[in-house]
């Protein structure tokens, strides 16, 4: 009888959709509710299966694990657990136990930690890592005499000069070395010769000089075997993270050649676990462990429920995946599918969409040079650099997971971007902004786009991510043309107040201004505009609705009757108000404001001290924080940093004092705009977009109907309320993000309108949708509802000459 098909035996399309398959039942968690999740990022961590969690629970309840290391049968229960899971790791890798001892640590990092200390309390070392390493490695060379940091080339120089015996004083001169190198590079996946290892050994032995190999597997090994099994050829030290391969448990471990363990024989620290005996009255005496290597190095318990989990996490690959090795092959075949579809992709005008940084050295489709990830730029039709910020709201909203920015590999990202020390030192002070939304500095990307596949995805995943690059950034709808009313558009455009709103509490639900009330324009904006916001008790940041999408139901009333400011939940619950004048009494430490932050910058607020309120904001948001009000006697007010289209620069020597709002003090959106992006939603059957979305301060309407100019504000200048109301100056279009998908009445999230305007109002990298504006002229003056405005083109000119 033919044995039925094991996943190791299967043809790739049969193993595909065995994955498929087995994924809905295993990883409910990727199934997901709608839209269907997209996970992609599996090189920062992979899901656990449901059969690894029901095993290990099986096993938590049907045995008694004490703590090791003592004789009652619960505590020798674990211990030979432990020693059988050791032997397992060993196996899993193809390694000796005559050769090589494994030990437990937190994770990869902890474990290049434990190396380098080893090495530093001896008589220290030399370091020398290759450009591709994680961060993890690259810290090590704080603790080592001298460092250097090596491409290829370099490691080909370095060799050469260590077979000479030509090191000089600082570079190695003397002394130990340590040499380490990622197996695979975590930012674009390029897997790196393994054959260094030995390589390094044999003319380290040449030149005369005592160097060691740790190589980080921590990348390599979530979807690709290791094989130890050639000890001459094996690493010293290998580190790796167990989450990375099964999802869980959270433990990483280093597998010690054991000819390099005397570099831990000076290592002084000792503590529970890794000492036999201890004197501490009088005498200071003690007697390390003197056993094992792990059993030297294992300070404290041992994370035994860990170790357990991983026993059931070997099974259960196994059984899932049938190996390494086949997980290994399909991978590449996904990923080869990824990197020539991202490729492929290319605009009318034939310019490419995707900059693929690929190391030269690697090949998609051969594992032994690239693993399952894809490192990416996405560029506009015009060549310029789309801003990674713009993809990841996209991604986010569509519930794609992936990852953008610097992914922990500086090496890697200064080369894939050509980016100079110089630069890296001069994006670090720009700052990071709002997520890093100024992610293209100086023509240069700041950070790449990182997609990674892991051991359960599919090619459903890959096919979808395709269609959703070709969808967004491809095949935009074309901006369609406005169709020009008759040619009334005189020298200004004659509009009405539709309705103003203001923001009491930053983030939080607005209150209209009734019909009939006039209501002052200062310069930091409306007035009582985002005077408080809402702040995380422990971090102290402003919180955001972008987090935190139930903010829009938290309801402030301005009550000027009984002079207080009132707040109601939506959700339930009652009400709480806070005096709208300001008593110093209200406030924890009232003479010293605490700095909140907003959108990176550090603001000063009085944060108030009643538990009520607290109670009440932590119970509505499910988070602990609480109110605070911006401390308007302090001097740090902001300043607008609204980016400024080059065709209009307003006087930079006008200040423009902010609040709490995040970027201007107004924000202006037309009416008829926004009918002809719910034309466009509603034509693709999207769900129209409440005004309320955009939390606009002042909505502008046409007059006559039939006049309407949509996008008319992109070239506005000004506009000037009433014959002699206040003028604002308009700074530049509002940049959005995907918190315009919150319904501000149900506080639930939507595709619409983001995915909208992303395709259709994508200037220069950034998604507008209304203008950014700020008092010019008319301090203190009111506005109302349905008060004439007389918006100004930028092309007319000071005097409001024609426009065409
Ligand atoms: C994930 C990763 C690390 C860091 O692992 P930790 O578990 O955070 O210590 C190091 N190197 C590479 C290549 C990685 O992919």
């Amino acid at each position: 009888m033919a044995s039925p098909a094991t996943p190791n035996t299967m043809d790739p399309d049969h193993y595909n959709t065995y994955i498929s398959h087995m994924r809905q039942q295993q990883y409910p968690m990727l199934s997901g509710p709608s839209p269907e999740t997209i996970y992609l990022d599996h090189a920062a961590a992979t899901p656990a299966a449901r059969l690894l969690l029901d095993r290990f629970h099986s096993s938590m309840l049907g045995s008694l694990y004490g703590n090791p290391h003592s004789a009652s049968p619960s505590s020798m229960n674990s211990s030979q657990m432990v020693e059988r899971v050791r032997q397992r790791v060993l196996r899993f890798f193809g390694a000796e136990t005559g050769e090589f001892d494994v030990v437990f640590v937190a994770n990869a990092t902890a474990g290049g930690k434990l190396v380098a200390e080893g090495l530093r309390e001896g008589e220290g070392f030399g370091y020398v890592y290759h450009a591709d390493s994680h961060t993890s490695l690259v810290g090590v060379r704080e603790v080592a005499k001298d460092s250097r940091c090596v491409g290829d080339e370099g490691v080909e120089a370095w060799l050469r000069e260590l077979e000479e015996g030509e090191l000089e004083e600082g570079e190695g001169g003397e002394g130990r070395m340590l040499f380490s190198w990622p197996a695979q590079s975590n930012m674009n996946g390029r897997r790196l010769p393994m054959e260094w290892c030995g390589r390094v050994r044999e003319t380290a032995r040449k030149g005369g000089r005592e160097v060691f190999t740790l190589l980080d597997a921590a990348g390599l090994v979530s979807t690709s075997p290791l094989d130890l099994s050639d000890a001459d050829a094996a690493p010293d030290f290998t580190i790796l993270s167990f989450y990375k391969i099964f999802g869980f448990p959270d433990l990483g471990a280093v597998i010690v050649k054991k000819s390099a363990a005397h570099i831990f024989d000076r290592r002084k620290f000792f503590g529970g676990g890794t000492v036999d005996m201890v004197a501490c009255m009088g005498e200071q005496w003690h007697a390390k462990k003197s056993g094992e290597l792990h059993d030297r190095l294992e300070d404290g318990t041992l994370p035994v429920h860990s170790i357990l989990a991983l026993d059931a996490a070997l099974d259960t690959h196994d059984e899932l995946f049938g190996s390494l090795e086949r997980v290994s092959r399909h991978t590449a075949m996904l990923a080869k599918e990824l990197h020539d579809g991202l490729t492929a992709l290319k605009y009318a005008n034939e310019r490419a969409v995707c900059k693929v940084h690929k190391h030269a050295a690697s090949t998609y489709g051969k594992r032994k040079t690239q693993g399952p990830i894809v490192a990416f730029n996405l560029l506009d039709a015009h060549g310029d650099w789309v801003s990674n910020s713009e993809v990841e709201k996209l991604a986010t909203i569509h519930n794609i997971h992936l990852r953008t920015g610097g992914v922990c590999n500086p090496g890697g990202i200064a080369s894939a971007l050509d980016l100079a020390p110089w630069e890296i030192k001069e994006n670090f002070s720009a700052g990071h902004r709002c997520g890093s939304e100024d992610d293209v500095l100086n023509g240069k990307p700041t950070g790449v786009v990182r997609v990674s596949l892991g051991a359960m995805s599919t090619m459903g995943d890959v096919e979808r991510f395709l269609e959703f690059v070709q969808e967004f950034f491809v095949c935009k709808v074309p901006p369609e043309p406005a169709p020009m009313p008759c040619p009334v558009r005189g020298p200004q455009q004659r509009l009405y107040v539709e309705s103003l709103t203001v923001y009491p509490i930053k983030s939080c639900g607005g209150m209209r201004v009734p019909c009939g009330t006039s209501w002052e324009i200062r310069s930091e904006g409306l007035a009582w505009d985002r005077e408080w916001c809402v702040v995380h008790q422990g971090a102290g940041k402003a919180l955001s609705q972008k987090q935190y999408p139930r903010m829009a139901l938290l309801r402030p009333h301005l009550d000027f009757k009984s002079g207080m400011l009132r707040l109601t939940f939506a959700g339930g619950g009652n009400e709480i108000s806070v005096p709208l004048s300001r008593n110093p009494a209200l406030y924890t430490e009232p003479l010293k404001p605490r700095n909140a932050s907003v959108c990176g910058d550090s603001i000063e607020t009085l944060t108030y001290s009643s538990p009520t309120i607290a109670d009440f904001l932590t119970l509505a948001l499910d988070v602990p924080c609480t109110l605070a009000r911006f401390n308007s006697t302090s001097s740090t007010l902001r300043h607008s940093k609204v980016h400024l289209k080059p065709a209009h620069q307003p006087d930079p020597s006008i200040p423009r004092p902010l609040m709490l709002s995040n970027e201007s003090p107004i924000l202006i959106i037309t009416r008829s705009s926004l009918n002809r992006l719910n034309e466009t939603i509603k034509s693709h059957g999207g769900k129209a977009a409440h005004p309320s979305v955009f939390r606009a301060n002042i909505v502008l309407a046409e007059s006559s109907p039939g006049f309407e100019q949509p996008w008319a504000e992109d070239e506005w200048s000004s506009v000037k309320f009433g014959g002699e109301g206040p003028r604002l100056e308009v700074l530049g279009g509002c940049r959005r993000c995907q918190m315009v998908c919150v319904d501000q009445e149900s506080a639930e999230r939507d595709r619409e309108p983001f995915s909208t305007l992303a395709k259709t109002r994508r200037v220069g990298g950034r998604v507008l949708f209304g203008v950014h504006a700020a008092l010019v002229e008319g301090r203190g003056k009111d506005v109302r509802v349905g008060e004439w405005v007389e918006a100004v083109g930028k092309a007319d000119g000071e005097d409001g000459t024609s426009v065409q």
